[in-house]
Order: C-alpha cells, then structure tokens, then sequence
C-alpha cells in the first residue's frame, strides 16, 4: 500500500484500516470515491422493489453501514442492547436485508465497528449473522475455546483503544469441542498448548462429583459458562488499556452463551 512509503508504519496501519481522518487526503481526486466518510451512501434500494407485485410481502428492514459519528454517540450499553435485539431478529428468522456490494463500498473509506466479539472458531457460531451484522459493524476475533492470549489481547487493543469499539463480547457456544477436548485432556500437535487455555475452567470445578468426562453434557457447559467467565476477567486482568477504558465507561466487556439448537446468546452476569 503506498501509505507505507509516507509516513510512520504504525500510523500508515491505523489509517490503513480507517482509523484515522486522513485517507481521503491521500486520494482526493479518485473519481470513483464515494462523496465523503461521514456521509456514505447507504440509502439502499427496497430488495422488493417493483419485483413483489401484488403480494404482501413486508418491506424487508435495510440498515446503513454505520459512520464514525454515529458510532460515538452509542454508549457501550446501548451497543449491547442492540447484539441481543441483532440475536433476537436472527432467532426470530427477521434478520436485516442487506446490499454487501453498496456496504462494501460504502466501508471502503473507513471502518467504526461499534463491538468486538471473540467466539471459538466453530463453523456453527456465523457470528455476523447471530447478531445480524453486516460489513463494517464488528471485529471478530476467533480462537478454538474462545480464550485471551496476547495476540487476542493485541488486536482488541487496537479495535478499541484505537479503532473505538465499545464493547468486547466474549462468546462461547454449546457443544463446544475444544472445551470438551480440554475436559478428556487430548495431546495432539499444537492443541495440545491451546487446550491448555481452557483447562483453568476444568480445574474450577475439581470438587464436582458428577462424570468429569465430555460424556456428560451438564459438566461440558458448566466448563463451557466458566470459561467465559475467566476469559472476561483475564482480559480485565491482563489488559491494563482495555481494564481503564471500562472503568472510565467508555467499553464494556461482557460474556455470553451460544444455544447450537435455537440460535439465542445468552449474556452472562
Ligand atoms: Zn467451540
């Protein structure tokens, strides 16, 4: 990218991904950049438009990609608020019609995502889709066991500190293989260390009586729920940047379950 060549690698990188107010001055003469950042052009077309003739289809919900201004003004619980209403349209099947091609372009210049979630990587968890997000609306970090390192730490560092999301949702998911696999203790290559994450959240539970074995769905989500819980406050303890932009209400980190069956998040308390 030529930005690199002009200025700072770190500074090019932040108005690389459209953290800074800058880019349009690297190009201000490109004859196919949309009008300006802070006022993309998201009104979309209906996706009825004049092909539903005569059936009472309801006019389906379109949203904009949102700018950095609008992004600002939500507080970090309204953005909560607005990942369980996102889940509740995707449970309920009314999720938001959107234009990727008109989104993609209206993005181009910049991104505010508003959240970031962290999910295990399983191909059952769309996590867009969960909340019914679109193109520029969330980062998403994805780890088998939905736990912090310093590489995860890093880059939610960057999306809030610099980038100004405003919440980190940390999502496990029912049925979660990798938790199961730190309950057996399976050794294999390079899982074996990334099992090991999760194995705080086996260990909490030492005085269970039940079967501590992937055998016993109730054990699996206490350890599933459990780990959530001690990445959200490992992320608090190992972050001091991300641990002070919550205590000055400017983020929130908050933890949350996946029904594999109905689709619904489940925020923990
Ligand atoms: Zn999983």
């Amino acid at each position: 990218m030529q930005l690199v060549g002009r200025v700072p690698p770190v500074l090019a990188f932040v108005l690389y991904v459209g953290c800074g107010s800058a880019e349009n001055d690297s190009a201000p003469s490109a004859p196919s950049a949309p009008s300006a950042p802070t006022a993309p052009t998201t009104e979309l077309p209906s996706a009825t438009g004049g092909e539903a003739a005569g059936a009472a289809l309801p006019e389906p919900r379109v949203e904009a990609v949102l700018t950095r201004e609008e992004r600002d003004r939500l507080a970090p619980q309204e953005i909560v608020r607005a990942l369980r209403e996102g889940n509740e349209r995707f449970v309920a099947g009314d999720v938001t019609v959107r234009d990727h091609t008109a989104q993609v372009r209206a993005a181009s210049l910049g991104q505010w995502p508003k959240a970031t979630v962290l999910s295990c990587i399983d191909s059952r968890v769309p996590v867009e889709d969960v909340f019914d997000r679109g193109i520029g609306d969330v980062f998403v970090a994805r780890v088998a066991g939905n736990f912090e390192n310093p590489d995860i730490l890093g880059s939610m560092e960057f999306a809030s500190a610099v980038a100004g999301s405003r919440v980190i949702l940390v999502l496990g998911h029912e049925n979660c293989g990798a938790v199961k696999g730190a309950i057996d203790g399976v050794e294999m290559g390079n899982l074996t260390a990334t099992l090991a994450n999760i194995r705080p959240a086996v260990e909490h539970f030492a005085d269970y009586t039940g079967d501590r074995s992937s055998n016993n769905p109730e054990f699996v989500q206490m350890v599933a729920n459990q780990n959530v819980r001690n990445t959200v406050a490992d992320i608090r303890a190992n972050s001091p940047i991300l641990r002070e932009r919550e205590e000055r209400g400017e983020l929130a980190i908050v933890g949350a379950m996946y029904d594999m069956e109905s689709g619904r998040v489940s925020f923990l308390e």
